[in-house]
């Protein structure tokens, strides 16, 4: 298995922890260093800023990236790579394409790649 596959294992396992609404919600991150596992996160449902949007449409959470970066236990800031992965309903692959925002918090602690899936299901990596 490759590295960039146990990445995207690793971000959908981290996906089920979600506390989304709904199943197609659920998106996890993993970060790594090379091919250490340094931290998983999934997206949390009502835990973020409280001024911060909430509506029908859109429902206020702390994305999955970020509670990856917080919740780093390694401070090996060599080789960061950030793996994004979400699953709909019925069990295919979503888009989890990074926020802007997630992205500028990457790029400010130093991850050099972040892996996601497009909306066409195929793999994508960019450097914030
Ligand atoms: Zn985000």
């Amino acid at each position: 298995m490759s590295q960039i596959d146990r990445g995207f294992d690793a971000a959908f396992a981290a996906s089920e922890l979600s506390d989304a609404p709904r199943q197609g919600l659920k998106m996890g991150a993993a970060l790594f260093s090379g091919s250490r596992l340094l931290s998983v996160g999934a997206n949390l449902y009502g835990r973020s800023h409280p001024e911060s949007e909430q509506s029908k449409d859109f429902w206020r959470s702390t994305h999955c990236e970020h509670v990856a970066l917080l919740r780093r236990q390694h401070y090996d800031n060599r080789r960061l790579t950030l793996y994004v992965a979400r699953r709909r309903k019925d069990g295919s692959i979503g888009s989890s394409r990074p926020c802007k925002n997630c992205l500028w918090l990457c790029s400010v602690l130093g991850v050099t790649r972040v892996w996601f899936y497009n909306s066409y299901g195929q793999r994508e990596v960019v450097t914030p």
